[in-house]
């Protein structure tokens, strides 16, 4: 038999941004369907309208755009199965037919309970001690339905266009089983499964059927979802067998939740405002004007963003760590994906940046960079502006980090380190620094050799340690503690800014000095 062709999608709902969860999921859908040469779909499940929120589409394709998963199919790429949004093929009258077919084949009933008697239904149980009423193989008796209801009631009721809904006919005691990809078999009795609605009045499918029918209808091979669709995941199954489409039903692979970096519960937006770190890709402006922060303004890079994303509940097996989204797809398996919660770690997130920066170009930073220093009006070089970066990355998490940490590449000092100059700036460190000005003004080429020489000559001249002259030159220059060579940041500085700043700032720290 020659084997199916990988389709898998990523079927989000647009009730809000897309969380980082939400990106897993994609991301591993995404690297599935590469890995296997196959197809990656995107389709938007928008059937609940009470919970659809403006913006929210934009912002998931945006954020996948970003991420770089990116869709072979479905909304905003087209194909073959379009349309791709629920709501369109609902109006295309796509649903209908299936829905009505279960009932016909006795698999689903009608139901036409009012939303009062089912909460009437709901407080008598409770009074009866007995909560959690459910609709199902045993309550649906003592309902208003298909089920319970005479053939002429129903025809009547139905001729009088009186609304119902749909409801799938739970079978009594049957135990219902598939194989989890990623958690081994999982057994359901059908008596612990409500008799969900698959149809709603307003003649819209609810999720659980909409789902079944596209998934079957644009010959999904693999379902790879979060977690809380596992309890749901029987009721497919069911669907599947009950529409005839069980021989091509597609292999179920629920994935575990993300969890706060305690450990206690699943990730969510509160804890990203607590721990002030983004939960999101892009920054998300809600329609109520609330605005939560993105990895991407954040200063993260998509490539450093999806690889510690790709590590929160799989790994490869090996110690490497760092990995392309060509690498991930190489390796990506759904064996190495774990069973249980993935910590979130804010601090190897940013690690993972970090290690992205360090592994870019000189040139390539600049590049980044160039816009930043523009919109601060400072007037340099993209070649100036590499060498800075030469001297900074390794302390850099972020690229806003380089500016920051080397601001005085840019401006002049406007601040010295106290404690530096509390601890290190003595009584003589004047005159000392008076004296290597000379020695540093008669350096004619500026290079980091000669001026390391220079340096260095004048420390055995007069038989001192480097701790007695360092310190106070880098607080003249950079107004700094610590930071890269001296000689490398003066080279790059060059003379006449070196010995200007060295000169000013005698004058200033005197007179901070003589202040204190
Ligand atoms: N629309 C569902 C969601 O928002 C998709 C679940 C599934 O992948 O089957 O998560």
């Amino acid at each position: 038999m020659s084997e199916r062709r990988v389709r898998v999608r990523f079927a989000p709902s647009p009730t809000g941004p897309l969380h980082m969860g939400g990106v897993r999921t994609a991301l591993y859908n995404y690297l599935f369907a590469k890995k296997h040469g196959g197809d990656f779909l995107l389709r938007v499940e928008d059937t609940d309208q009470t919970r659809y929120v403006k913006g929210a589409e934009d912002y998931i394709l945006e954020a996948l755009k970003w991420c770089g998963i990116n869709p072979d199919e479905g909304v905003g790429a087209g194909g073959d199965c379009g349309p791709y949004r629920q709501s369109e093929r609902k109006e295309a009258g796509i649903y209908k037919e299936y829905a009505f077919k279960l009932v016909e084949d006795g698999f689903a009933y009608y139901a036409f309970d009012t939303s009062e008697d089912l909460t009437n239904m709901r407080e008598m149980a409770e009074k009866a001690k007995m909560p959690n009423w459910q609709y199902n193989n045993i309550t649906r008796t003592s309902m208003k339905n298909s089920v319970s209801l005479s053939e002429d009631e129903v025809t009547k009721r139905l001729d009088a266009g009186d609304p119902f809904v749909i409801r799938l006919k739970m079978p009594r005691n049957e135990e219902v089983r598939f194989h989890d990809e990623i958690r081994g078999w999982v057994i359901v009795n059908t008596n612990n499964m409500d008799d969900k609605v698959i149809y709603k009045a307003d003649g819209m499918p609810t999720y659980h059927l909409a789902n079944i029918i596209d998934d079957h209808l644009m010959n999904i091979s693999h379902v790879i979802r979060g977690e809380e669709w596992l309890p749901s995941a029987p009721l497919h199954v069911l669907l599947y067998r009950y529409l005839g489409w069980e021989d091509t039903m597609p292999k179920f692979a629920h994935l575990s939740l993300i969890l706060k970096p305690n450990g206690n519960g699943k990730l969510s937006k509160r804890d990203g405002d607590k721990g002030g770190f983004p939960v999101f890709p892009l920054e998300w402006n809600a329609p109520d004007g609330a605005v939560s922060s993105g990895y991407k303004e954040n200063g993260y890079f998509p490539e450093a963003f999806i690889n510690m994303i790709a590590f929160l509940g799989w790994n490869p097996g090996t110690a490497q760590e760092i990995f392309s989204l060509e690498e991930l797809t190489e390796a990506f398996t759904l064996e190495r994906v774990g069973k249980s919660g993935a910590k979130f770690d804010p601090d190897k997130a940013k690690w993972f940046n970090q290690q992205y920066l360090r592994n870019k170009s000189n040139t390539e930073l600049a590049q980044l960079l160039m816009p930043i220093i523009a919109e601060e009006k400072l007037d340099v070089c993209i070649e100036y502006v590499a060498e800075v970066c030469e001297l900074i990355k390794e302390r850099a998490t972020f690229i806003t980090d380089i500016l920051e940490e080397g601001r005085y590449f840019f401006e002049d000092v406007s601040a010295y380190d106290e404690k530096t100059l509390k601890k290190k700036w003595k009584e003589d460190t004047p005159t000392i620094m008076q004296e290597l000005l000379v020695e540093l003004k008669s350096i004619e080429e500026f290079t980091t050799e000669n001026i390391e020489t220079k340096f260095q000559a004048y420390l055995e001249k007069n038989e001192y340690g480097f701790g007695k002259v360092g310190p106070g030159f880098r607080l003249l220059v950079t107004g700094k503690g610590m930071g890269p060579s001296m000689f490398h940041i003066c080279s790059v500085l060059g003379k006449e800014y070196v010995l200007d700043r060295m000169e000013k700032g005698l004058v200033k720290i005197e007179a901070l000095k003589a202040e204190a």
